[in-house]
Formats: C-alpha cells, structure tokens, sequence
C-alpha cells in the first residue's frame, strides 16, 4: 500500500476576489520507504503539496491519503494525531529554539506530545546526535552553530518521534551546494538504515537528482515524474 496517494488534488487559494490556482489536478504516489524529491520553479506548487501531505492543509478537491486515511474527511483530533505520529518536518529556516541547546532542540517534540516514556528517551536522543554528527556539540546553542550544523539538528529533531514520514521543503536552500549536498546525504543515508520515506523540495536540479524518485511541477501539474530502481545495497 503507498504511503501517500493524491488523487487529481487541486488547491486554489483566494486572494481577495481572484482565485489562485496553486496545484491544478496532481496525483502520484508515494511507497514506504522512498526517497523522493518535489522539484520544480518557485511558484510551482511544492510548498503547497508538502502542506497537503503534512496535513498543514486540505485540498480544494481531490484526494489526499496518508497511510490509508483521507485527510479531507478527518476531524481536527484526528488530523492532529496522524501529524504528531507519523509525520516529521523539517524546515528550509531550520526553525531551531534559539534559547534551547542542540540536545534540549531534538528532545522539544516529545515534550510537547502525548505523555512518552522517559524510558530510553536519553539513549534515543543521544543515538540522533550521533548519526547527524554533531557528537560534542549537545550544550551548544543554535547561534553558535554553522548552517549546515544547524539544518543537522533540524534532521534530528524531525526523526526522533519516529515519524513514518519526513517532510523538508525546501532543505538546502539557506546552504551552500556542497552542505546542501551534504544535508541529502544524511537524509539519504537515514532513509536506508531505518527505512523513513523522505519528501524534499528543492528547484536545484542538482539537489533533484539526489532522489530515486523525482516528482517534477510545473504551473501546479506534473511535468515528469521519474524513478530509480531502489538500491539498498549500493554505496554507503
Ligand atoms: P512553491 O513552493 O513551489 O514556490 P507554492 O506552493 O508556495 O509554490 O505556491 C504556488 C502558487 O500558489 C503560487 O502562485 C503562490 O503565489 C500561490 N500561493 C501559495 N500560497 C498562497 C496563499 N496562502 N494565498 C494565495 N496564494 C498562494
Ligand atoms: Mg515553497
């Protein structure tokens, strides 16, 4: 069963009196376990997509499915539930806790959620700090922290409750291509060792081509759509 499915999924947004057609009629799908980048221009649609399947938004018309379920008929409980259990972010702005240090940032979301077991949650945070690279940098506050170490925390915080589903519009465009290239890299090699599906956006053709599966807007349709065979074996 795919992950995600959009079936002709249309939003228009109302700017004053004018309607404005975002996304004009897309569906693809998406199966547990890909690594899929929604490119296209600024002004194509990615941010709107990400925010239909992060359940930020319903659509206009159409079907939005996540794991099964259709958004649109949702309640707002029953949105907000598959948003904090299956769904992880991560943001273009890196949208760190300024006050917080890099271990406090990671950890936030489970202390905001539903009562979680203390249990193990040290282990699990230490764990992430150490797959992203940022080992020693625990105590170290967001300001004292490059780019591309902040977007690493970033990558942290949106896995460590386990989410099914990463969400990352737009990742690298506050870095320079080479920790750009970088961030994707660790997204990838995530993606491989726990088996987390990865939505990125991006309009860098070389950031794009990163991905197995590229979902190609143009205008709010898809322009082309392609896919790799998966290679869980290849290259580290
Ligand atoms: P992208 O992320 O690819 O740059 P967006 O999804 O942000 O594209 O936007 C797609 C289109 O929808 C653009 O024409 C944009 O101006 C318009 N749009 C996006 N959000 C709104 C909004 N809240 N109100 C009105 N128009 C919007
Ligand atoms: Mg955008």
């Amino acid at each position: 069963m795919a992950i995600v499915e959009l079936i002709d999924v249309k939003k228009n947004y109302l700017l004053g009196k004018v309607e404005v057609e975002a996304v004009r009629g897309v569906s693809f799908s998406i199966e547990e376990g890909d690594f899929i980048s929604i490119a296209g221009p600024s002004g194509s649609g990615k941010t709107t997509i990400l925010n239909l399947i992060g359940c930020i938004d319903t659509p206009t018309s159409g079907i939005v499915r996540i794991d099964g379920r259709e958004t649109g008929g949702l309640s707002d409980k029953k949105i907000t539930d598959l948003r904090r259990d299956v769904i992880g972010f991560i943001f273009q702005s890196f949208n760190l806790i300024p006050v917080l240090n890099v271990y406090e940032n990671i950890e936030f979301p489970l202390l905001i959620g539903r009562e979680t077991k203390k249990k193990g949650r040290d282990e699990w945070i230490h764990f992430l700090i150490d797959e992203v690279g940022l080992s020693g940098w625990e105590k170290h506050r967001p300001n004292e922290l490059s780019g591309g170490q902040r977007q690493r925390v970033a990558v942290a915080r949106a896995l460590v409750t386990k989410p099914r589903i990463v969400l990352a519009d737009e990742p690298t465009a506050n870095l320079d291509s080479a920790t750009g290239e970088g961030i994707i890299g660790l997204m990838k090699k995530i993606n491989r060792d726990q088996d987390t599906t990865f939505i990125f956006s991006t309009h860098d053709p070389g950031i794009m081509e990163i991905a197995d599966h590229i979902i190609r807007l143009h205008d709010g349709i898809v322009s082309f759509e392609t896919r790799k065979d998966r290679d869980h074996a290849g290259t580290p």
